[in-house]
C-alpha cells in the first residue's frame, strides 16, 4: 500500500482557480474523505491524484515517489466512479477478473484472485450469476471487487454512494468502511455529505472554493472547527454563531453579549476591536432559570431521542439540543446555560478560530 503526499497542488482552467495551493498527507493504510459542497474542488483534485488531469503547479507523490507528471496507467491507482459500468454481457466472476484478464494475468491465478476478493465482499455465492438481474448493492459490490482484483497502491472513490437511496447508503457506509478494516488500503473518497465522511474517515480535508479549510481527524473538525465555515459546515443543525463586537484581551476568561457575560476557555492572544462571534453547538447548550441570557421559544423539532428547540434572543435565534421529555410552549422565556469548556470564538472578518486554550493545541500544535 501507499503513502500520498500532496504539496502545493494547484489547478487553473482559465482565469478560475479549481484547487489553490492544496499541501496534505494520506498515510499508508489512511482514509481521507475530501469533503465540500458542490464545485469546490473535490474531483479535480482527486482526479490530478489518479493522473487523468494535469496540475498547472505543485506536486503529487506516491510512496516517496514524484508522479506528478505520470501518466494514469502508470501510478498503480484504483479509480472508482459514481456510476458503476459493469459489463452487463459478463457474469460476475469475469466482471471483477476482467482487469486482470487485459493484464495477461494467467488464468489459474485470476480465479483464485477473483475468488480470494468475492470472498472479502462475502459475494461469493454469486460470481456465476448475470450481472444484469443484481440488486444495487450486490452491483457496487461487483464494482469494488473489479478494483480491488489489481490490488493497487491506493483507492480514489468519488462520491460512489451518490446514486442510492438514503437506506442502502447506510449499509454501504457501514460495509466500505468494514472493508477498509480488512484490506487497509489507503483511500481517498470525495464526498459532499458530512455524515458519510465522518462515519467512515481517519482524516477529513474539508474544502471551499479549492481551498482545504481544515485538515483533521473527524473529531478534530468537529469539537475544534478552524473557521466559521467549518463549523457551520459540519455538524446538523450546524454550530451556532452568537455575534458581538468587543475587544477581546490575551488572558480573557469571559466576552461580554450585550449586558450577558459569557465564560469562554481561556484566550491566548489580544483580539482588536471588532466583530467577533461565540460558537456553540446545539448539544453544548442547556436551559436553565438562573441564566442571564434570555430568550423565548421560536420553535422545536421532535427527533425521537431528542428535540431541536429554537430560541430567539437579543443576538440571533439559537437552536439547543435538549431531551424530547419535555414540552416547550412557543413564545415561553427560558434561560440558556452553555458549556464553558465546549465554547469556540471567531473573528468574523477573517473567519478564523481565535486562539484559546480550546484551540492553541489545534491551530499552533
Ligand atoms: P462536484 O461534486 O459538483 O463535482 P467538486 O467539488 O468535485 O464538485 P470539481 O468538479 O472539482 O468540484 O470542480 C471545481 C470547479 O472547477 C467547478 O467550478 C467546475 O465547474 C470547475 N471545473 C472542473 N473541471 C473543469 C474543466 N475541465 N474546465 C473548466 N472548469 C472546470
Amino acid at each position: 500500500m501507499a503513502e500520498i503526499r500532496i504539496e502545493n497542488l494547484r489547478k487553473q482552467f482559465g482565469d478560475f482557480a479549481a484547487v489553490e495551493n492544496s499541501t496534505f498527507v494520506t498515510h499508508d493504510g489512511e482514509f481521507l474523505a475530501l469533503l465540500g459542497p458542490s464545485g469546490c474542488g473535490k474531483t479535480t483534485t482527486l482526479r490530478m491524484i489518479a493522473g487523468l488531469e494535469l496540475p498547472t503547479s505543485g506536486k503529487i507523490y506516491l510512496d516517496g515517489e514524484d508522479v506528478t507528471f505520470n501518466r494514469a496507467s502508470a501510478r498503480d491507482i484504483a479509480f472508482v466512479f459514481q456510476l458503476f459500468a459493469l459489463y452487463p454481457h459478463m457474469n460476475v466472476r469475469k466482471n471483477i477478473g476482467f482487469p486482470l484478464l487485459s493484464q495477461g494475468v494467467p488464468k489459474a491465478e485470476i480465479r483464485e484472485r477473483v475468488e480470494e476478493t468475492a470472498r472479502l465482499l462475502q459475494i461469493n455465492h454469486i460470481l456465476d450469476r448475470s450481472v444484469s438481474g443484481l440488486a444495487g448493492g450486490d452491483r457496487q459490490r461487483v464494482a469494488l471487487g473489479r478494483a480491488i482484483v489489481r490490488r493497487p497502491k491506493c483507492f480514489l472513490m468519488d462520491e460512489p454512494l451518490g446514486t442510492l437511496d438514503a437506506e442502502f447508503r447506510e449499509v454501504m457506509v457501514h460495509e466500505l468502511r468494514e472493508l477498509h478494516n480488512r484490506i487497509h488500503a489507503t483511500t481517498v473518497y470525495v464526498t459532499h455529505d458530512q455524515h458519510e465522511a465522518m462515519a467512515m474517515a481517519d482524516k477529513i480535508a474539508v474544502m471551499n472554493h479549492g481551498i482545504i479549510e481544515q485538515f483533521g481527524t473527524p473529531q478534530e473538525i468537529y469539537s475544534r472547527p478552524a473557521t466559521m465555515y467549518v463549523a457551520d459546515f459540519i455538524g446538523s443543525p450546524p454550530m451556532n454563531f452568537l455575534r458581538f463586537t468587543s475587544g477581546l484581551q490575551k488572558g480573557a476568561h469571559s466576552v461580554s453579549l450585550g449586558d450577558v457575560e459569557v465564560g469562554v476557555p481561556e484566550v491566548r492572544e489580544d483580539m482588536a476591536v471588532g466583530e467577533l462571534a461565540l460558537g456553540v453547538r446545539p448539544e453544548h447548550i442547556r436551559f436553565s432559570d438562573a441564566s442571564a441570557l434570555r430568550g423565548s421559544v421560536y420553535g422545536s423539532e421532535y427527533l425521537g431521542t431528542n428535540q431541536i428547540v429554537a430560541v430567539e434572543t437579543a443576538n440571533g435565534l439559537i437552536k439547543a439540543r435538549l431531551p424530547a421529555n419535555r414540552n416547550f410552549r412557543i413564545g415561553e422565556t427560558v434561560g440558556l446555560e452553555f458549556n464553558q469548556a465546549k465554547l469556540a470564538l471567531f473573528d468574523c472578518k477573517s473567519g478564523r478560530a481565535v486562539p484559546s486554550s480550546l484551540y492553541s493545541e489545534a491551530l499552533h500544535g
